[in-house]
């Protein structure tokens, strides 16, 4: 492999790299960036992950590269050693302790708990003993050892498959840096607290901590070569409501400070030198985006309504209580889907049924009588718990996920169940089992409410004796027995994220086999379209609370099915309602009956695209209509 470029994915590597070709969008071809990004105009694309525009000047970000020497220790001089060492550990503590204690204050707790993994990195015991049996036994430095040990970790997680386990290698090598940074005396060069002036921040992958530290008014947006949709620098990005785009490639090293660019986040692209016709266009396109959100707030109280009088019911996916508010303000009338997992991802010990029923109570209460559908635990395929210790998986979107790994905890599934029941006697709560294939393990969980319904009874715990029950479709099984199951529930909620992967057996974090994972595959319109058919026969509701729900070009088709009740992240839904209360309830079924009759997953996605620009144009003019994002 060409040198520059396997060095070039390292954090820590010796010698400047110039020249790397890259793809530029605006040649159409391969060529050498600098000189082309010097000169005219220029545009690199990424994955948009925060929406937005933002222009001004870059700051790049190269890290530092401390050079890690190996120096061999005397005998006498390993005690030394070992507490230089962890000197440096209880240094680096203090540090992330302090910027935690900021971002929890600036952001709220569910945030600053994103710092909780990199503290552990620095507890890690078996990394600890390593490093210091290193020292020991080779008889070498604190930062060598410590160095090799850690970048031995990162290396095996940055090498697997899965987005999760990926980020955690994001995370021992951030941690790593401050340790080093520590050993060696040197500064922090990523640290963004103290920008002068506003810029657009170009980095080769910024860490959560660097993300949490940006200071909103001089960090217009910013971009990374690496990273996916759900990298926590995405999430931190969208919290902050700051523009950004990932998925760079190697911009980090082609872009220069100093350098005028414009950050389009809706499309993932960062045009560099923009022209007076650029920067006219964009102009045009935030005025459309302005004009576009105050039509958008003018519904927010509105119902989502079609032309012709068919109601459908907008409804919020949420992962936090914190999110409460924007289910609040964003209009939607409850909670279609809650995913508890967020509540055991973000902490070092798995919440107990009490700190659950405090979570899921705090929502209810809040929201009542809005209904609110709490979905429990989903943990597995790509949400692993460190406290847990789940075994590592081959296929661990096909393994020990959701009801499966609940129905075999029985103590946490219990711990969770007694919880939800409990806040049910708070609020509207309806409950709902994740990943059913089959009937089997709808007895069984039906089966295991009812116990702990039995226990509470006896304790005289209050609990909502009518709780509505339901299941996401999300397997093409349990479309295939949606009759049988049907009859034992009270609601379906189509999972489209998991029911596409797993129908069309398209890996939904795989970004080689993205082209494949198509939303209007004919295979996927006809198993909505059954799922439809039995909840209706059994006059049981049923919903969508994957992805499809929250795409204004999709939401047409879904309502023209017969869902008559879409659930998406609550920034989601004005576009959605807006281009719901534009269209008639028979343009929506035209588009299903001709969706149903066709073969060709291109085919039904240009005409969902077609009504969709035809009702509701303004929509679309407003995020993609300058000649950047349609080139
Ligand atoms: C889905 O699969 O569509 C869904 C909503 O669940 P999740 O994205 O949490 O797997
Ligand atoms: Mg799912």
């Amino acid at each position: 492999m060409n040198e520059k470029k396997r060095l070039f994915g390292k954090r820590y590597f010796a010698g400047k790299v110039t020249e790397l070709p890259c793809q530029c969008a605006a040649f159409d071809q391969d060529c050498f960036m600098p000189e082309a990004l010097r000169k005219g105009e220029a545009i690199i694309r990424g994955i948009p992950v925060s929406a937005g525009v933002c222009r001004g000047k870059l700051l790049v970000l190269r890290r530092a590269r401390p050079v890690i020497d190996k120096r061999p220790v005397s005998d006498a001089a390993i005690a030394e050693e070992i507490n230089r060492f962890e000197k440096a550990l209880a240094q680096t503590r203090q540090q992330l302790l302090g910027i935690q204690r900021k971002v929890s204050e600036a952001m709220g707790a569910q945030e600053s708990s994103i710092f909780d993994s990199h503290l552990l990195v620095l507890e890690d015991p078996v990394l600890l003993d390593k490093v210091i049996r290193v020292i020991q036994e080779e008889k070498v430095n604190a930062e060598y050892a410590f160095h090799s040990m850690a970048e031995h970790y990162a290396a095996v997680l940055a090498a697997s498959q899965d987005d999760y386990l990926r980020e955690r290698a994001t995370d021992i090598r951030d941690v790593t840096a401050r340790v080093l940074n520590n050993l060696l005396g040197l500064e922090d060069e990523m640290d963004l607290r103290h920008l002068k002036e506003p810029c657009l921040v170009i980095g080769h992958d910024l860490t959560p901590s660097n993300t949490a530290q940006l200071d909103k008014r001089n960090v217009l947006g910013f971009g990374t070569d690496v990273g996916s949709k759900t990298s926590h620098t995405a999430i931190m990005a969208r919290s902050l409501r700051i523009p950004a785009v990932v998925g760079l490639k190697n911009a980090s090293d082609q872009l220069e400070s100093g350098q005028y660019a414009l950050l389009d986040g809706y499309n993932g692209l960062i045009v560099v030198n923009p022209t007076d016709q650029t920067l006219y266009e964009y102009g045009q396109l935030e005025k459309k985006q302005l004009t576009l959100q105050e039509k958008l707030r003018d519904i927010l109280a509105r119902p989502a309504i079609t032309l012709d009088g068919h109601r459908i019911f907008l409804s919020a996916n949420i992962e936090h209580v914190s999110d409460v508010d924007a289910v609040k303000s964003q209009g939607a009338e409850g909670v279609g889907l809650f995913r508890t997992e967020y509540l055991f991802l973000e902490r070092e010990h798995p919440p107990s049924e009490e700190q659950q029923y405090e979570a899921y109570r705090a929502v209810a209460s809040a929201l009542k009588p809005m209904p609110v559908v709490i979905r429990t635990l989903d943990l597995g395929g790509d949400k692993f718990l460190s406290h847990m210790h789940l075994p590592v998986e081959m296929n661990p979107f096909l393994g020990w996920r959701a009801i499966r790994f609940c129905l075999q905890e029985r103590d946490v599934f219990r711990e969770q169940l007694r919880a939800i029941l409990r806040a049910s006697a708070e609020g509207n709560v309806r409950m709902m089992y994740p990943m059913i294939s089959g009937l089997d393990e709808l007895n069984q969980a039906n089966a295991l409410v009812e116990e702990y319904k039995a226990e509470l009874r006896q304790e005289a715990v209050p609990f909502d004796e009518g709780i509505e029950i339901g299941a996401m479709i999300e397997t093409p099984s349990a479309v295939i027995v949606a009759d049988s199951l049907a009859k034992r529930l009270k609601f379906f909620s189509i999972g489209t994220n998991d029911l596409i992967q797993y129908a069309l057996a398209v890996d939904r974090l795989n970004e080689k086999i993205a082209h494949l994972y198509e939303p209007t595959h004919p295979a996927i319109v006809r198993l909505i379209k059954a799922t439809v058919d039995a909840a209706q026969h059994e006059k049981i509701r049923v919903s969508v609370c994957g992805e499809m729900a929250g795409d204004p070009v999709l939401a047409p088709l879904l309502v023209g099915l017969g869902v008559g009740e879409l659930s998406a992240a609550p920034p989601l839904l004005g576009p959605v309602k807006f281009i719901l209360r534009r269209l008639k309830l028979a343009e929506a079924q035209e588009l299903a009956q001709f969706a149903l009759a066709c073969e060709s997953a291109a085919d039904i996605l240009a005409r969902c695209q077609e009504l969709a620009h035809q009702v509701a144009p303004g929509l679309f003019e407003a995020s993609s209509e300058t000649a950047k994002s349609t080139a």
